[in-house]
């Protein structure tokens, strides 16, 4: 079944009413949908309504919700993927990647070492389609909530959130000694909610940032003796965290 979220302005308690143009026309046009079909429609609050649409107009498409349930696939512990810019579309990939995979935040990062041009600040026009690629990413893996997209932080920054998030901090870094693994089962008693990952750019960290990490209580960790480059590694990191506090488990059984 098709699943789209919507502003929660768009929900009543007892429908649906779409008038964004882009949308309306993909619904109608697009995948051909016509009175009579069900739509499950997301409010970002983790619930999803059913519905079967009633009308559908140019101007307006109206959807009768039946019921709603909540959904289950939101992962229970919270990963902030802080992934250092890198090249072309290959930042774009970690945030549908990422998305599916049950990142819960994504953060752009500016280290010492990026070469992305002048990449001070993100481009409005580039944010929205970050946006849009997050939000098709998380209709077509069932996600309940959209990963957040924030502002480009810078390295320093970073750990100081990292820090005041309260959560297990982690580096994976080519020369660390502690696998992932060993942390991870390290903290398995308490199944830490909030797991920040920070990942380098193609050049890798710096030396000094390392240093900084450590200051601020971040734990360089090893993704293993293979050198894995920047989107890989994030992912990785962020599959091996939701895998070891039983993310990746079986989903309960539907009604
Ligand atoms: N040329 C760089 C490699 C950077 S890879 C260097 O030699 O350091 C980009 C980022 O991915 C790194 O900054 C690190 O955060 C992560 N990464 C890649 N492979 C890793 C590994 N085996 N262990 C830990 N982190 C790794």
């Amino acid at each position: 079944m098709h699943r789209f979220f919507l502003p929660p302005k768009a929900f009543s308690s007892q429908e649906v009413s779409l008038n964004e143009p882009g949308l309306n026309h993909r619904l109608r046009n697009v995948l051909r949908m016509q009175v009579g079909d069900e739509v499950i429609f997301l409010d970002n609050s983790g619930w999803e309504f059913h519905t079967v649409l009633r009308q559908v107009g140019v101007e307006q498409i109206i959807a009768e919700i039946q019921y709603k349930s909540l959904c289950h696939s939101e992962p229970r512990t919270k990963v902030s993927l802080y992934q250092a810019l890198i090249k072309g579309d290959r930042f774009e990939w970690v945030l549908q990647k990422g998305t599916e995979l049950g990142v819960s935040a994504f953060f752009p990062l500016l280290c010492e070492r990026s070469i992305v041009g002048d990449a001070r600040q993100i481009s409005e026009r580039k944010l929205e389609r970050w946006r849009r690629i997050i939000q098709s990413a998380a209709e077509q893996s069932r996600r309940g909530r959209l990963p957040h997209l924030e502002p480009l932080t810078l390295f320093a920054a970073a750990c100081e959130q990292v820090r005041r998030s309260s959560g297990l901090a982690l580096i994976p870094w080519g020369k660390a000694d502690t696998p992932l693994g060993e942390v991870l089962q390290a903290e398995q008693e308490h199944r830490p909610f909030n797991v920040s990952i920070l990942i380098g750019p193609e050049g890798g960290f710096s030396p000094e940032e390392i240093r900084t990490a450590q200051d601020y209580d971040l734990i360089p960790v090893s993704l293993g003796p293979r050198i894995l480059r920047a989107e890989t590694a994030g992912l990785v990191a962020t599959v091996l965290v939701l895998y070891q506090y039983g993310d990746m488990a079986a989903p309960p059984i539907q009604e």
